[in-house]
């Protein structure tokens, strides 16, 4: 029987329960104990096991009796709310846009610990201080226990918490306890630190304009895309923003793409600001996460920053929300829940009706749009604020050109002069290993993986092939696995094959590989980067990883090995990606004193959008392929979503997309294919999409919701995982 059931006054809990469904699940309240709050967790039944669920509606009517409705138990800390409300309402609205399972997107936003049923709420950090015994006491000298009067004198000029103390030394718990024992040091729960900030460089002009216009109107929502070439002084404006929005008693949210590469970030707020900010990612251990967490909802620290998985972070005093590299496609996430942080960052902010500031040197397509159309204020700043003149480029053609690991005698003679007069060069090759796929010379066999479309990639060193795409690896063989000839040669270059002929070729210089296979230990990057910075001649190889974040002053020549995949490519965003990735290598470039040219060897000197990129510059460039999108209707002139489905049979995929095509009911959108992904097997699944392009987001969202449910009803839909992706990025 379905129908509403009222309750007679009694509440229904609409419960997020974290399981792939498309629904809320109702419970009545505990059977004693109070109606838990919106936003508290509760301990559910679900089938047979129990889950930590959350609170995200109260009602006063089910569509299920009530006789039928479990109770739930309450969690440990089920009197207060672990989201707030407009946590709440902003994951509504992403469950709803993206359309996922609504228990996933909530228990995504909890720390990893709260989404336990064993979980614990953590308790306040504390601060440990001296009492006025243990003043007397540190007065009395050392004596017989030289260890705790160490830690006392530690603890003598100002309190410190556990995170300080570890970085004192170790085994210091043991030592607080006893000092504790003797009622020497108390606890209190930590104080927001104080700003302290320490006078920066006077802004330019360009700086002041920006720095006015976004300062000036805070405490309403706006979205502000600051353009800013590499070097040009981005993050000396948040900097002065995050400064006046703490002072006003707000908290500031900084979201960048990646940890790894962000330390000298980090080092430069604490030290202008005087307070570290208090950081979020999800390669952090679980505990450090959740208290990282509870300061942030008790509103103990007014800076955070941290990658996607911050942007759920608690925000007591909201006040402005920062994205650096706002470009980057690690934003996006690309499994399980998709979403583009990018784009939930700039709803938050206009639920909080606070501003949020889009940084970026070269800003997608999507972002430029919205900024060309006026619905975001565009600051542009063009200027190095060093002074530095912009990196100049030189194509070199690499048709009938003799190539070494990939460089051409060209390319060697320009790095060989670099290092003569006593400068850095920068290699980008975006390819690790030694080559990227093992050939036998005399029977044509490859080394492709079997559970992907893709070879395997050699890697030198650890004598293995590897698939960069599901990670399965195996031993190098020694001959040939077809014919058994000893005829295996390496084809193409990566990173790994860079380096050793630079280290044969350029013997005298240092030289720094900088890729995941090479800097994988945790502090490994940094300590590169130190060396490289104090200026030395030197080489540096590097992927993708050296296109972000970091400055090396020193480096006044880049050589970009390979891009020319780009320019061909069946993605529609390839042209755009590639333009991004020369434009922030090259700004890793001549930022000091002398000024950098940047080389791109290509066979495709004469490409008009190369051209029109070094001739241009970027902002041109972005504009021109915009045009394109516009006059074919690409995104953002549509809207896109789409039906992803893999299964080991391509049967499987097919029959249940087709299906699925079948069920849609228009009008609104158009849906394309079944078409094959860009990689059709990974991880020996077969894989395949439909597209759904409509005009506007809201005709494609009034489409999708319907046609899921009738998706969801298919026979074929259990043969298959599959999922909706709005606004892709890849296909
Ligand atoms: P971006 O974030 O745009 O790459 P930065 O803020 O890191 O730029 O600035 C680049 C360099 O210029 C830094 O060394 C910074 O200290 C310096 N800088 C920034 N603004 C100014 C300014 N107004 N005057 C002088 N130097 C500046
Ligand atoms: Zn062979
Ligand atoms: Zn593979």
């Amino acid at each position: 029987m379905r129908g509403m059931h009222s309750s007679s006054g009694q509440s229904i809990l609409k419960v997020a329960v974290p399981v792939p469904l498309a629904s809320l699940f109702d419970y009545l309240p505990p059977v004693d104990g109070p109606v838990p709050p919106l936003g508290a967790r509760v301990m559910v039944r679900f089938g047979r096991r129990r889950l930590i669920g959350v609170v995200v509606q109260h009602a006063d009517s089910s569509q299920v009796d009530p006789e039928r409705l479990h109770h739930v138990e309450p969690a440990p800390d089920g009197e207060r709310a672990a989201l707030d409300a407009s946590l709440i309402d902003l994951l509504q609205w992403a469950w709803r846009y993206y359309h996922h399972a609504p228990g996933e997107v909530v228990s995504n936003a909890l720390p990893p610990t709260l989404r336990k049923v064993s979980g614990k709420w953590p308790d306040a950090e504390r601060e440990y201080r001296l009492t006025t015994a243990g003043r007397e006491r540190l007065e009395q000298g050392a004596g017989r226990a030289p260890a705790q009067w160490d830690l006392l004198r530690q603890l003598a000029d100002a309190g410190m918490g556990a995170q300080a103390l570890s970085g004192w030394r170790d085994g210091w718990r043991p030592l607080l306890r006893k000092v504790m024992q003797s009622g020497w040091v108390e606890a209190l729960t930590a104080p927001p630190p104080a700003l302290d900030v320490k006078p920066g460089p006077q802004l330019n002009s360009e700086q002041k304009q920006a720095f006015d216009a976004i300062g000036g109107a805070l405490g309403a929502f706006h979205c502000h895309l600051l353009d800013g070439v590499t070097g040009s002084g981005k993050t000396e404006v948040y900097l002065r923003l995050i400064e006046k929005v703490i002072r006003s008693g707000r908290q500031v949210l900084v979201l960048v793409p990646e940890i790894g590469l962000t330390t000298q970030l980090i080092d430069r707020m604490t030290r202008r600001l005087g307070i570290p900010p208090a950081v979020s990612h999800s390669a952090l251990a679980e505990g450090e996460r959740t208290a990282v967490w509870e300061r942030a909802q008790r509103g103990a620290t007014p800076l955070m920053l941290g990658t996607r998985s911050a942007l759920f972070l608690p925000l007591r005093a909201p006040g402005l929300i920062i994205m650096d590299e706002s470009h980057d496609p690690s934003f996006k996430q690309q499994d399980g829940f998709r979403f583009s942080a990018r784009d939930v960052a700039v709803k938050r902010a206009a639920m909080l009706d606070i501003p949020i500031v889009l940084g970026t040197a070269t800003p997608s397509l999507e972002t430029l749009h919205n900024a060309s159309s006026g619905k975001y204020h565009w600051h542009r700043l063009r200027r190095r604020a060093t002074g530095a003149a912009q990196p100049s480029w030189r194509v070199l053609d690499l048709k009938q050109q003799s190539v070494t690991a990939g460089l051409s005698e060209r390319a060697l003679d320009l790095m060989g002069e670099t290092l003569g007069r006593g400068e850095q060069v920068l290699v980008f090759l975006n390819r690790r290993g030694y080559a990227p796929v093992l050939l036998c010379h005399d029977c044509g066999w490859h080394g492709a993986c079997h559970r992907c479309d893709a070879n395997m990639t050699w890697h030198r060193g650890e004598r293995s092939l590897v698939c960069h795409h599901c990670g399965h690896r195996k031993a190098v063989p020694r001959f040939c696995p077809e014919c058994r000839a000893d005829a295996l040669q390496g084809a193409g270059a990566g990173t790994e094959q860079l380096e050793s002929f630079l280290e044969r070729r350029f013997s005298s210089f240092p030289l720094y590989r900088f890729d995941r296979d090479a800097v994988r230990r945790k502090g490994v990057f940094e300590q590169l980067a130190q060396e490289v910075r104090n200026g030395r001649p030197a080489i540096l190889i590097g992927t993708q990883m050296l296109a972000k974040g970091h400055h090396f002053p020193r480096v006044t020549l880049v050589v970009i090995v390979d891009l020319d995949q780009a320019l061909y490519s069946a993605d529609f965003r390839a042209m755009e990606r590639m333009g991004q990735v020369m434009i922030q290598v090259a700004g890793r470039s001549g930022r000091a004193e002398q000024p950098g040219e940047v080389i791109l060897q290509t066979h495709h000197p004469d490409h008009p959008m190369l051209d029109l990129l070094f001739r241009e510059g970027y902002e041109r460039f972005a504009l021109s392929m915009l045009e394109e999108r516009r006059m074919v209707s690409l995104p953002p002139y549509s809207a896109q979503a789409t039906l992803r489905a893999e299964a080991a049979s391509r049967d499987a995929v097919q029959t249940f997309l087709v299906d699925a095509r079948k069920a849609y009911q228009g009008p609104g959108a158009h849906v394309h294919g079944p078409f094959p992904a860009l990689m059709e097997r990974r991880g020996g699944r077969v894989r395949w999409y439909l597209l759904v392009q409509a005009s506007s987001r809201g005709r494609l969202q009034a489409s999708l919701a319907p046609w899921l449910d009738a998706i969801r009803r298919l026979r074929g839909a259990r043969n298959v995982r599959w999922a909706v992706d709005v606004d892709p990025q890849d296909f």
